[in-house]
Parts: C-alpha cells; structure tokens; sequence
C-alpha cells in the first residue's frame, strides 16, 4: 500500500539523533535552543518555543492571550480535533467559521458574515479566531486580520500541515497577520522531529509566557520571581504551567530536517503540479491555490463529482495499493461535539467538501512510478464506479 504521507529521513538526520544521545543532554540541553533559532531564522520571526507536540502549542497559544472560561473561540470545522479542542482545554466555548469549498481554508467572507450576525443578533464575538492553513496552504491572512481589527479578536494560526508555506512573499510563522502561529512535526507532517512543535511570535511578552507555561510556570528568573527568594538555589513557581518541553533528541532530529525543508516542500509542489495536470486532463477537480501562496502541500486531495460514490472510490482505491484517506470529519461531527450541542450537518460548504474529498499519497520520497500508478488507479476508479450511485451513507 502506498501510504498517504510519510516521513523522509536520511542517514545524517539519525547521526543527528545519535550524537545528542552520546552527550551530556537528552533534554533542556543546547540543541532545543539551536533549533528554536533556526526555526525563527527561516520564518523570520523574533521569538520561537519548540515544545513537545503541536496540539500543547495550541493549548499555550491559547493560555497566553488569555483565553479562559468566558472566552470564546471560533476555528476551522474542517481540521483535526486539536484545532478546538485547545480551546476546551481552558474552559472556553468554541464554534466553528464555515470554509471555502474550493481551497478547505476558513471563509473570510463566512467569517465576516458569522460576525456581522452575531453583532446584530447581540450576541458575542470572538476573543480569538484560529485559522487553520489546510492541506499547507496560508489562509487569506490579510482578509481574516483586517477583521480582527475591525472586531477586536486575536489570531493563532494553527499551521501544523504548513512550515514551508508563504503568504504574499513572506513565510508562515513570521506572524504578519497572527498574534502566534503554531507548527507540527508530527512523523506525517511536512518535516518531523519526531513528536513535537513549534509556537512563533512576535510578541516578547507572549513568548515569555509561552515559556514559562510550558515548564510548571517554574522560573530561575530573579526579574520574574515574585515573594521571598529560597537562596542561591531559588526556583520559583509563579504560574500552574505544564511539561510541554522538547527533548534535545527530539530537536536535533528537526534541526537537521529543516535544513531539508525547502528541498521537502519544492519536491511536494513538483508531485501536486504531476497531479494537477493529470486531473485537469479528466476533469477532476483538486483543491484551488491562491495567487499570493506558496503551498507547503501537507496533503494533496481531489474532489470527487457530486454523483460519484466517495466511499466506493475510496475502497477500490485502498484495494488497488493506493493508501487513500479523508481529511477530514467535521470536528462538530465528532460523539464530543455531538454532546456539546452541535448540530451534525453545522456548516453547509464543510459538508460539501466533506462528502466529495479524498487525500492521494503526498510526500518527498514519492516515486515518478508511484504517482503514474496513483494517477492511473483514479482514472479506473472513476470510470468503473461512475455508475455507482451514491448511498445513504453520504456525510458519514
Ligand atoms: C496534526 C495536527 C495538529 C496536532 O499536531 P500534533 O503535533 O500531533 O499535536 C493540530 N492541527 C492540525 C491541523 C493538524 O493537522
């Protein structure tokens, strides 16, 4: 089976891993502090905290802008679970911003009209809006700040399918249009360090509270401790943080793949162009790229015509070797969601590009045979299941 995503890794990125476990640290050791600069290197960003997986990035994103148990948190329905659920983890309510079928990213226009509505019917607005770059490509950033400023929310991005990208020239995580942007280096994502991730900011004093909450809200700091200093070996815990830390090993793995990642990303553009052409050829559509992005290509997806059986397609796919999958089930879909009230057909254009998605293998070490072979199994799905008629399972 041809996987849908996978991690590349070469003999240099274990020797990477092999020398931190010959050294003195395995974790709070140099190397997390070396990559965290060459992350912020390459986004163009000031401040950046590795830590131990995205979804803790979210949750301290979320922390230090403040978000509580009267806050509330809108996102992207089209996404994995940890997009919201960082929400719920602070008490907050959450809700969802419709997309754009075309691209899978959150609706500027959805988003303008949720807020006018809300401001006429007098009901709240948002205290912070998460954009989410589907598939690795930016959302309208530009569209969704200016609403932030008319409205007075802040914004995390969460780009955990999206290193690599950029948006009107400038890379994803440098924060133009973001309060914080979250990474994942999860194994299936663009590059990996294994677990872990990374929250950039331009904002010093977000990124200091970022710090601290991800190690116990303990400091050594003299400037940050408050009461009585212990002695000379004082500690002090100020805040209730978590062990959200990355490990040096977990580090350098990512420090010697992001030294890769453009080669990564140049190569995942090459394999949607093969795509792109080849489902142009018969009419099937993939997912749109704006102008002013630069696509990281996470994922590659096509969507299916409305008459076709998505589950008919996806099972003869699966059964040729193709390792096709969904991304993703409408997070209010979720038994969770389902008890907080959502209803189970919430967003209408989600719905639609739910029922028609498919994700195709997408990564660096994809050969020119393998796509020829994803290529031509599509091509044979289509036609020996265009007759197929769709069934009652549609949306599940
Ligand atoms: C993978 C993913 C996450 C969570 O990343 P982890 O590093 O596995 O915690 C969050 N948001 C999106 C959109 C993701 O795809």
């Amino acid at each position: 089976m041809i996987p849908y995503g996978r991690q590349a890794l070469d003999e240099d990125d274990i020797e990477a891993v092999v020398r931190v476990l010959r050294s003195d640290y395995l974790t709070q050791g140099p190397v997390v502090a070396e990559f965290e600069s060459a992350v912020a290197a390459y986004c163009g960003v000031p401040f950046a905290i590795a830590v131990n997986s995205a979804t803790s990035g979210l949750h301290l994103a979320c922390l230090a802008l403040g978000v509580n148990q009267e806050s509330l948190v809108w996102t992207s329905p089209i996404s994995f679970v940890a997009s919201s659920n960082c929400a719920l983890y602070c008490g907050a309510s959450v809700d969802f911003v419709d997309i754009d079928v075309n691209d899978g990213c959150m609706s500027v226009r959805a988003l303008r009209q949720k807020l006018e509505n809300a401001q006429r019917l007098g009901q709240r607005l948002p205290d912070v809006v998460i954009p989410v770059h589907f598939a690795g490509q930016p959302c309208d950033m530009a569209g969704i700040h200016a609403l932030a400023v008319e409205y007075g929310f802040r914004i995390i991005e969460d780009a955990a399918h999206a290193i690599g990208s950029s948006y009107e020239g400038r890379r994803t995580g440098s924060c133009a249009y973001a309060d914080i942007c979250v990474f994942s280096f999860h194994p299936v994502k663009v590059m990996t360090s294994g677990e872990g991730g990374l929250v950039s900011t331009q904002n010093e004093t977000l990124a200091e509270r970022i710090r601290l909450l991800s190690s116990h809200g303990v400091t050594r700091d003299k400037h940050l401790m408050t009461g009585k200093p212990n002695g000379a070996w004082a500690y002090h815990q100020i805040d209730l943080g978590f062990n959200y830390r990355m490990s040096d090993i977990h580090a350098a793995l990512g420090l010697s793949q992001l030294a890769k990642l453009d080669r990564f990303v140049a190569e995942r553009n090459a394999i949607a162009q093969h795509y792109q052409r080849a489902f142009g050829d018969i009419g099937l559509a993939t997912l749109s790229v704006r102008a002013n992005c630069y696509s990281a290509y996470h994922l590659f997806q096509i969507l299916l015509p409305e008459a076709v059986s998505r589950e008919a397609v996806f099972l003869h796919l699966r059964e040729q070797g193709v390792g096709a999958n969904v991304h993703y089930i409408p997070i209010y879909k979720q038994p969770y969601y389902q008890r907080l009230g959502f209803a189970y057909d919430y967003c209408p254009n989600a719905e639609s590009f739910y029922g028609r998605v498919v994700t195709l293998p997408m990564f660096p070490s994809l050969k020119t045979k393998e796509i020829d072979q994803v290529i031509d199994t599509v091509r044979q799905v289509l036609i020996s299941t265009s007759a197929v008629v769709r069934d009652n399972t549609k949306g599940d």
